[in-house]
């Protein structure tokens, strides 16, 4: 039995490394996807983990779900090592971590009528009887704003919110442990935005979820997370509660996103930061900070030395200089 105190989901340094062909004659290359992500999420709180593309994100949720094993690192579901789980064992923390994915259209069966949808995993993974599956799946419908005779539509036959409306029911029809929602919000109206975060929201209070959620809008992160993970070509560069973050970024690149987003920090007098060119290949990360070719502060020892993470004004920031740099 967990102890009721200690996180639902613990990382330690996962890293997820995918060797690649670069074509004939030409040999293999390691994709660097993820680089010793570490990260304690306790009941009832959202992690939101935030970073441009291919910074790692959705390869994070997919070892968190247990979709993909990590190429080494430790991962603790509930109090169980993932890593050495096998069979029903396995099986069991599946149902435990649970995913919601950014476009629900793609991600539910468009075959499949929603109450099959809904009451699949129900016979997988429980022992309830018939009648007892289909109170469940009626309670989670209306639990999401669904109506009864929604029960026997199919996903075509819905709007983009109502299908995330199904795929959140379906993936809190087990009650999880945990959910992983990858860029939830972000293919939906403006208008539906708002009420699906305060659809999650709710649910968290009613069920005591946790929550890891995906996210490049800042705006929804500030309202939705306790904790912000901040990821750059596959590390953490800062890490910690949501409102030291927001309120004194210490990373340069915390600090470019948070201007690059318009309602937020970008006016407030502070010099913007200049971050030209791309998020360097996976294939062939930089030498020492990964982020020295476009941090406007790198020094000769950003270039030669890897920043460890390290305690600073109540977060983790990976960054020799952060003291340095006025925000
Ligand atoms: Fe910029 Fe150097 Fe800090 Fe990296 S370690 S973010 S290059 S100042």
């Amino acid at each position: 039995m967990a102890d009721p105190n200690s996180p639902v989901l613990v990382a330690d340094k996962l890293t997820r490394h995918y060797r690649v062909s670069r074509g004939w004659l030409r040999g293999h290359a390691t994709v660097q996807a993820l680089n010793g992500i570490s990260l304690a999420l306790h009941a009832g709180k959202t992690l939101a983990v935030v970073g441009e593309s291919g910074s790692g994100k959705s390869t994070l949720a997919r070892l968190l779900c247990l979709i993909d094993p990590p190429t080494s690192g430790g991962l603790v579901v509930d109090g169980t090592d993932t890593t050495q789980a096998k069979g029903d064992t396995l099986k069991a923390l599946r149902s435990k971590v649970q995913m919601v994915f950014q476009n629900p259209y793609a991600s539910l069966n468009p075959r499949q009528r929603v109450a099959t949808m809904l009451e699949e995993p129900l016979k997988l993974n429980t022992m309830l009887d018939k009648a007892a599956r289909q109170q469940r799946v009626a309670g989670m419908l209306e639990r999401v704003g669904l109506r009864p005779e929604h029960a026997q539509r199919y996903p075509h036959m819905f709007s983009g919110g109502q299908r995330q409306r199904i795929a959140i029911a379906r993936a809190m029809i087990l009650n999880p442990r945990v959910v992983v929602a990858d860029e939830p919000v972000s293919a939906l109206d403006v208008s539906i935005q708002a009420q699906m975060l305060n659809l999650f929201m709710d649910l968290q209070a009613e069920f005591g979820t946790s929550y890891v959620f995906i996210s490049h809008n800042l705006s929804v992160v500030e309202h939705i997370a306790d904790d912000v993970l901040v990821m750059y070509l596959g590390a953490a560069v800062e890490q910690g509660d949501k409102r030291a973050i927001f309120a004194r970024p210490l990373h340069p690149y915390t600090r470019a996103l948070m201007q690059a987003t318009p309602t937020m920090h970008g006016d407030d007098g502070t010099p913007k930061l200049d971050i030209s060119g791309e998020l360097p290949s996976p294939l062939a990360p930089p030498s020492g900070c990964a982020f020295h070719p476009r941090c406007p502060y790198a020094e000769a020892c950003c270039r030669s030395e890897v920043p460890a993470a390290r305690p600073l004004e109540g977060r983790m920031v990976a960054c020799h200089l952060a003291e340095k740099i006025e925000s």
